[in-house]
């Protein structure tokens, strides 16, 4: 395994990292879940990853119960949560940014994943309604009483990350040090370009999510949509309509072939894609199989045989290299 310093943070991160979105307390039974945790945790992993709204706390419970029973050293590992979307309860004050949530949902992460605090804890969205000095404040209180070590966000602006830190400065608080975006081989703009300076500037790390775009980055939807896979999940109708589209089918086929011709295949070369990425802290891997996890915690294996000239072949296929605003 790499470990990378997650931004300009003393912390050290697993370049593949494990999430439970979707799967735990949800599509896979607890033991598969454990299984997994505790494969990852053998090679290396050391970042888990979790948000209040994956199965409604359900995801933290199932979590919890697995560090709790694995007993590693709690300086051996990362755990996260992340606030915004709620843990189900839709009334004022159970979803948001603001200080009462966000301390209730960082209370209710450290209960139900049976931690005394969390390494990181992420604002999973923006919020609009609230400013972003209680945000800071916030966040800033949870770590000084211990209940939280890092924060960060997801998916926000570079706008909106820089608005956090210069307030952060300006009154001597801790700000965000990690950004947790969508990063694969169809979605790059943000990372690729919108980051760029406060990679430099501030020294954002990142966390990024759906490595694999939620599966689609693999041979399997090729064909059809195989019984039991996450498009074929009823509730994630939504999902499936946005991301499998033919032109992407299209692109998965070219890119099938350049991995069968450098004898991997494409998730472990979707992945390798992504860590080669040096702005990447971590690839938070999913998984719904023991064996999609060991075939993806191979990944590190095919970053040798990614040259330039592997990397221009696979740009010729994506035809979507984010432009860089001209200075
Ligand atoms: P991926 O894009 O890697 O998708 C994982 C899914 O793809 C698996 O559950 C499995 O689904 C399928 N898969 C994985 N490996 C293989 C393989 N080798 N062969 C075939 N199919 C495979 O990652 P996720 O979308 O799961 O995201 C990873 C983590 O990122 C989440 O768990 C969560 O922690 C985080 N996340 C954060 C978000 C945010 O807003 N901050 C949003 C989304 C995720 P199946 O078998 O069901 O088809």
């Amino acid at each position: 395994m790499e470990y990378r310093r997650l931004g300009k943070s003393g912390l050290q991160i697993s370049v593949l990292s494990f999430g439970s979105w979707v799967t735990f307390g949800n599509q896979i039974g607890n033991k598969v879940a454990e299984n997994m945790m505790a494969y990852a945790y053998d090679h290396g992993v050391n970042f888990f990853d979790n948000a209040e709204v994956y199965a409604f706390g359900e995801s933290e419970r199932v979590m919890g119960r697995i560090l709790s029973k694995m007993n590693w050293t709690r300086s051996s590992y990362l755990v996260s949560s992340k606030a915004f979307f709620g843990d189900g309860g839709q009334k004022p004050n159970q979803t948001g940014l603001s200080r009462k949530h966000l301390f209730e949902a960082c209370h209710a992460a450290l209960r139900r994943l049976q931690v005394d605090y969390l390494d990181l804890f992420y604002c999973h969205r923006p919020d609009k309604n609230v400013g972003i000095e209680e945000t800071v404040w916030a966040m800033h209180h949870l770590i000084q009483q211990g209940k939280i070590l890092y924060w960060g966000t997801s998916e926000w602006s570079a706008q909106e990350i820089m608005e956090a830190h210069l307030f952060a400065k300006q009154n001597h608080l801790i700000g965000p040090i990690v950004e947790q975006p969508q990063y694969n081989m169809f979605y790059r703009d943000k990372v690729e370009v919108e980051f760029k300076q406060i990679y430099k500037t501030v020294g954002l790390g990142t966390t990024i999510w759906s490595p694999l775009a939620s599966g689609i980055l693999t041979d399997k939807y090729i064909q059809n949509i195989p019984a039991g896979t996450r498009m074929d999940m009823d509730d994630l109708e939504w999902l499936k309509k946005k991301s499998l589209t033919p032109e992407r089918l299209e692109k998965v086929k070219g890119l099938n072939q350049v991995a069968a011709e450098l004898n991997t295949t494409l998730p472990k070369l979707a992945i390798a894609w992504c860590v080669k990425n040096p702005d990447v802290s971590t690839a938070i891997l999913g998984a719904s199989k023991m064996e999609q996890l060991e075939e993806n915690m191979e990944a590190l294996t095919v970053a040798g045989t990614l040259t330039e000239e592997v990397m221009e072949r696979i740009e010729l296929i994506l035809q979507n290299k984010p432009k860089h605003p001209a200075f």
